[in-house]
């Protein structure tokens, strides 16, 4: 008997992330470029730092309301009625949270009975999984395919819907494809989702970092307000990771059911951060669209160089990830990367890590400076060569 042998059988199924083995080998070598990281290389804009250190300055330290502040929380469902024409209630229909990762989590928990199975569009960020086993769940992964700009289809859906199958799980623009939905894509999984009456999580945490386009939103398609639980947060948009916020928006029946399940393992998030959020919400947009303007460039330099290296791509849409096909080079995704960082100190992730659907695919992050991008660049043409 160890201690292991004590875990609950749900975190003994999990597997650790498969983006950290690659951030531990980085971590142990100099000079290494790495395109590792889903994480903005900006430091948040001063103005929201600012707000944060003058709200400390007044005194701001204590617990806030459960569900947030509720300045944040107006805001919040202000922002959602000035782009998408949606109607949240500030008082019942938002809850503030730990990052979008603790409401994804609450979320998930909120819904889910033990067996009930989740559909997840593949490949997908890491946590879709890992969090739906956590909350007794199912996940039942459906591969999105290259030859159709990884966007799913009611069709591909259809395939693996049971009587167990109580909520779906998507995230557009996508960890790690940079794939996005159309409006008519979203139409029709919204028309599959009330055919089999289906709960939707939806990941939105890239939504604010498109470059074709405006985002389209899923809970504004027909019907769907209600049966959406929509996740969006300040991380990737704003720049502001460790600050660690995030948000939801769904019916109130939801939202208090995942309240409760943060007023018992949260209380609240963090109140310097909502302040900074307040901030971020009210001013910041100027600063974010300047930082997807630049990753637009990177997008540009690092999506026509893997081509000409031969590594064929998929044009991202969205978010700062792009997902060569690396199988022309004979090697497995592991292999690749594994040998690319020893070899010429370049960190990126196996596309496996985001499901069996990314094998033969890597994950480079573009949210890095173009310098980086192009001796990165450079540095995958030698090992190639
Ligand atoms: N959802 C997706 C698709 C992500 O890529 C990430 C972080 O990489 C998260 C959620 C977690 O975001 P947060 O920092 O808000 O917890």
């Amino acid at each position: 008997m160890t201690w292991s042998d004590k875990l609950s059988t749900s975190v003994k199924s999990i597997a650790p992330s498969g983006i950290r083995k690659f951030f531990d080998i980085a971590a142990q070598m100099d000079d290494v470029i790495s395109l590792g990281v889903g994480e903005p290389d900006f430091i948040t804009p001063w103005s929201i730092r600012e707000s944060c250190v003058y709200g400390l300055e007044r005194g701001y330290t204590s617990y806030t309301a459960n569900r947030g502040m509720p300045e944040l929380r107006k805001e919040i469902a202000k922002h959602y009625k000035r782009l998408y024409n949606l109607e949240y209630n500030s008082d019942t229909d938002v809850l503030v949270t730990v990052g979008v990762s603790e409401a994804l989590d609450i979320a998930l928990r909120a819904i889910i009975e033990p067996g009930d199975e989740v559909l997840i569009p593949e490949p997908c960020y890491v946590s879709y999984q890992a969090c739906t086993v956590l909350a007794g769940g199912v996940p039942v992964s459906v591969p999105a395919k290259l030859e159709n700009e990884f966007r799913i289809t009611p069709e591909e859906l259809e395939i693996y819907i049971t009587p167990k199958t109580k909520a779906m799980l998507i995230g557009y623009p996508n960890n790690p494809t940079g794939a996005i939905m159309t409006r008519r894509d979203l139409q029709r999984i919204a028309e599959f989702a009330e055919k089999h009456d289906l709960i939707v999580i939806s990941d939105e945490i890239y939504g604010d970092l498109t470059y074709s386009g405006l985002h389209e939103c899923f809970a504004a398609m027909p019907n769907m307000r209600d049966r959406t639980i929509l996740l969006n947060g300040f991380s990737k948009a704003y720049a502001m990771t460790g600050w660690r916020i995030g948000y939801a928006l769904g019916n109130e029946d939801f939202i208090a059911a995942m309240t409760k399940i943060h007023q018992y393992t949260m209380l609240c998030a963090p109140v310097t951060a909502q302040v900074a959020a307040i901030e971020a919400l009210k001013h910041g947009e100027k600063y974010m669209k300047k930082m997807v303007a630049e990753y637009d460039r990177r997008r540009n330099l690092i999506y026509d160089g893997l081509n000409k290296l031969g590594l064929k791509c998929f044009e991202p849409k969205g978010a700062f990830y792009i997902f060569p096909d690396i199988t022309s080079t004979g090697m497995t995704a592991e292999d690749f990367a594994e040998k690319l960082i020893r070899q010429e100190r370049v960190a990126l992730v196996p596309g496996t890590a985001f499901g069996k659907s990314g094998t033969g695919h890597v994950r480079c992050s573009y949210a890095t400076s173009i310098e980086k991008i192009s001796a990165a660049l450079k540095r995958i043409e030698k090992f190639l060569g």
